[in-house]
């Protein structure tokens, strides 16, 4: 099978890590770009992989970046003042990252805003502090610095990343739906106008996913289908969601941050442990835990309308993640043993043997109720579509595909999130791994399903009410 060359890299291309997406999104590099095999170098200090590098003519650089040698290693494999830097690790401080590429004129994309170790766990920090508000904070300041340099995505995976994507494909379905015109706006402000039009409460980054392995995983085994040590870093920030102009009343233990634009509110307990009532397709009702993302910020952010300087209107919106049943009781049994697991596994492709991961975005509030817009992609499509990957990581993958096209076309964007990129564009490279795009209009409120009458923190005026998703 021949696959579309989207471009070429020009000058060294550097990877750092190769877990579960580095490996993932290898195969997608080497179909759809151009570049020098001998210039393509992975930095990663597991040698567990370094056969399937050695087999492929990969340069492995078998070691740990930290603070200290970022500089040399990285200034070291770009000597040209060009080049692309894709960083798909754990552990390693995107800032200082990004701001290196910029002074060595190389592109950038990441997944996630990562600090280095001491951020997530053993930190003297407040809780407030180990949020991802002054993260993502950071790098938006550091970013007003960097107009018209070398592009660098900031947080694009899946989610955050590719969800933005369908965000505007969604509002542009249900402004279809509704009557009104779908012309997609040109401005950001435009874009928050329309999602105001729509009067929109909410979006829930809505995920279930469904994979089972061939066997039960064993206790104390921490399982998951991505990064696991991603998962209970995240898992254990507070929660952390953007905070919508209908809100009413902050949640039990909800604070608004003291500092920046205040778009997002933080609960002082993990995410974790934090558990809503939500919506997707193959479920319909359930739980999903309100884990920390970047989205939960950059889209509330992005689709605030301001009048002189008054958010009118903003959209709540935080992650709803039911993760695959083995995650779901591995966070059971470390919640209860309150201690970080030492046992941890991915399941490959190879292990998982049915089911799928249903990932969208629930807009709710509107005329229609509420719209679950999203990729569904089994476990059998992605082993069929590219190797090394479950149906998780090939939606995370691709999302990264598209990062890089994006940035090999616009090479002189400076810092961006996923909102802030060509969504049709992106879309259009990442759609062939995506399995089925659907939509689905439901009736659903989190006022439903209720089994028996329990004392509860709700609000019978409206249900759309952040207080009426929150389940505990
Ligand atoms: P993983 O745990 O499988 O792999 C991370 C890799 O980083 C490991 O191989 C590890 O050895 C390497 N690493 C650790 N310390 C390092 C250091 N100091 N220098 C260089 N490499 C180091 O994780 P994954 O599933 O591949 O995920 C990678 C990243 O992507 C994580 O940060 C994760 O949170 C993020 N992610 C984002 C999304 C999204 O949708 N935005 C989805 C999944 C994962």
């Amino acid at each position: 099978m021949t696959h579309k060359i989207h471009g070429h890299i020009d000058g060294p291309l550097v990877m750092i890590g190769f877990g579960s997406i580095g490996r993932g999104t290898l195969p997608l590099i080497e179909r759809h770009f151009t570049y020098d095999r001998s210039a393509f170098t992975v930095i990663e200090p597991s040698t567990e992989h370094a056969g399937l590098l050695a087999e492929k003519g990969i340069r492995h650089l078998p070691l740990a970046l930290t603070r200290g040698n970022l500089r040399e290693v990285i200034a070291g494999l770009f000597p040209g003042g060009k080049g692309f830097l894709v960083n798909l690790s754990v552990d390693v401080g995107s800032v200082d990252v990004m701001m290196l590429c910029q002074e060595l004129g190389v592109l950038y994309v990441d997944t996630v805003v990562e600090p280095w170790p001491g951020f997530y766990f053993g930190s003297s920090m407040t809780n407030a502090q180990r949020t991802n508000y002054p993260l993502r904070e950071e790098v938006r300041e550091l970013g007003k610095r960097y107009v018209g340099g070398p592009t660098a995505v900031s947080c694009c995976g899946a989610n955050p990343g590719m969800v933005s994507w369908l965000l505007k494909e969604a509002l542009l379905r249900l402004a279809a739906d509704c009557g009104r015109s779908a012309e997609a706006p040109a401005t950001r402000e435009g874009w928050a106008a329309l999602m105001q039009g729509l009067s929109v409460k909410g979006i829930h980054i809505s995920e279930r996913d469904t994979q089972v392995a061939d066997r039960p995983k064993p206790v104390g085994v921490f399982t998951n289908t991505w990064s696991v040590d991603g998962l209970l870093s995240e898992g254990y920030q507070p929660a952390e969601l953007g905070w919508g102009t209908h809100e009413r009343k902050l949640p039990p233990l909800g604070h608004a941050f003291d500092h920046g634009p205040g778009y997002a509110i933080w609960i002082d307990r993990p995410g974790a442990e934090t558990r809503v009532r939500s919506w997707c397709p193959s479920a319909g009702p359930q739980f999903g835990l309100v884990i920390t993302h970047n989205e939960a910020l950059s889209i509330p952010d992005y689709f605030t309308v301001w009048n002189g300087g008054r958010a009118v209107y903003r959209p709540t919106c935080h992650y709803a993640y039911h993760p695959c049943n083995d995650a779901v009781l591995s966070l059971y049994e470390t919640n209860g043993a309150g201690v970080l697991p030492e046992a941890k596994h991915i399941l490959t492709e190879d292990e998982i043997l049915s089911g799928g991961d249903d990932l969208g975005v629930l807009l709710y509030g509107h005329e229609k109720g509420a719209l679950w817009y999203g990729s569904r992609l089994s476990i059998e499509e992605a082993r069929a579509l590219a190797p090394y990957q479950n149906a998780t990581g090939m939606q995370v993958t691709s999302a990264v595909l598209a990062a890089m096209v994006w940035a090999v076309e616009n090479p002189r964007a400076g810092f961006v999130e996923a909102e802030e990129m060509d969504h049709t564009r992106c879309l259009q490279v990442q759609r062939p791994y995506l399995g089925k795009v659907e939509a689905h209009y439901t009736d659903w409120t989190p006022l439903q399903n209720r089994i028996n009458s329990f004392a509860e923190n709700r609000d019978d005026s409206d249900p759309w009410q952040f207080i009426n998703f929150l389940a505990n």
